[in-house]
């Protein structure tokens, strides 16, 4: 992307040592790097993008996200590689998404170059905040909002569009850690119809009391059902999740087909590639909550994990629900869910080949 847009520089940026401080244990989300792209929808067209200092921003009390929810939001990753360059991992899937969850919400589609663009101009900016550590990133944040002063109920008019970014540290820093779920059969996330396949912010409104249902259960995260059967699985917390089976002697990856009320993830979409890659089968189809227990029984179901762009892969160690408990395999995580994470970790971080073009250097 060769677009340039006008940077106004912030007059007060982070100081070399405020910054290497941060970037020491910068965590998920608690730091903020010196600018955003910003782009405002009025009239029918959107505005030129600019960028400016990474700042507050100023709504009047009557916007229309605040009381109709008008809210998407995108992640995506930029990579320190292996010769101290960056990179950034599929964003223009990331690019695509946005497009899909606007129509869902009835927002205007954003032009590619801004997003895309936008991301490469900042980054560019940026690039002393990016962290060298093995899965440590530049999370980059792409989000719109509806912000027509006007309390009738109808799309908003008007809209703003930011992209901020945020160093991340490895999420896992002393060793990845399986998770303990809880199997909700009270709430749902998603139904077929609604906004499930976008990543919108009233879905993780809706999803808030069954996360804290799940910790007052004693686990980490909740696994939804579908909204109809109450029957098959469909994704955990904020992540897709995969099964490992055990078949005459084959290896099998296997994830929730996208039915709708799933949310599309791209780390999702990269896993079933690499997978293939690395020799295993790797499909997509309906699972059952009761495969799922009877597998792990009979030894069918040997792992399952979580994936998604700020934790890459988790394993599920424990599952718990009205129906009972139960761990899998020895409750520590299997060699799959290792195997693929290190993979797409050296392909992100420039250490192994990109035979499908999923990396697009910025530095
Ligand atoms: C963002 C998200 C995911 C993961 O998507 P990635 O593109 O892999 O980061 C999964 N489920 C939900 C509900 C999400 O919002």
């Amino acid at each position: 992307m060769s677009s340039s847009f006008v940077v106004h520089p912030n007059p007060n940026p982070h100081s070399a040592a405020e910054r290497a401080e941060r970037l020491k244990s910068p965590g998920f989300g608690r730091y903020f790097t010196d600018h955003m792209v910003v782009a405002r929808y009025a009239d029918g067209a959107w505005g030129p993008a600019t960028i400016e200092p990474y700042a507050p921003i100023t709504l009047d009390p009557s916007a229309s996200v605040l009381h109709y929810g008008q809210a998407i939001f995108e992640g995506f990753k930029a990579y320190r590689q292996a010769d101290g360059g960056i990179a950034t991992f599929r964003a223009e899937k990331n690019a695509e998404r946005f497009a899909s969850s606007a129509r869902r919400l009835a927002m205007p589609a954003l032009p590619v170059e801004v997003f895309c663009g936008g991301a490469d101009q900042l980054i560019g900016l940026e690039q002393a905040w990016v962290p060298g550590g093995d899965g440590e990133s530049l999370y980059m944040r792409p989000l719109m909002i509806g912000t027509d002063p006007f309390l009738g109920v109808r799309p908003s008019l008007e809209y703003l569009f930011l992209l901020f970014a945020s160093p991340a540290g490895a999420y896992f820093p002393r060793g990845v850690k399986p998770v303990t779920v809880w199997i909700s059969d009270e709430y749902v996330r998603a139904a077929p119809g609604g906004t499930g396949f976008a990543k919108c912010a009233g879905n993780y409104a809706a999803s808030l009391v069954a996360q804290a249902q799940a910790q007052a259960e004693g686990c980490d995260q909740v696994v939804w059902l579908d909204a109809v059967h109450r029957a098959y699985v469909e994704e955990m917390g904020g992540m897709n999740l995969f099964f490992v089976l055990r078949e005459g002697g084959k290896t099998i990856v296997t994830t929730p087909e996208l039915t709708g009320s799933l949310l599309p993830g791209v780390t999702r979409d990269s896993l079933l590639v690499l997978a293939r890659d690395l020799g295993y089968e790797a499909d997509e189809r309906r699972i059952g909550v009761d495969e799922w227990r009877e597998g792990v029984a009979s030894g069918r179901v040997v792992e399952v994990f979580a994936c998604g762009t700020a934790a890459v892969i988790t394993p599920v160690g424990a599952v718990k629900s009205r129906q009972g408990a139960f761990t899998i395999g020895d409750g520590e995580g299997g060699p799959v869910a290792a195997r693929l994470r290190q993979a797409l970790l050296d392909l992100q971080h420039g250490r192994a080949p990109d035979p499908h073009g999923w990396m697009h250097r910025v530095v």
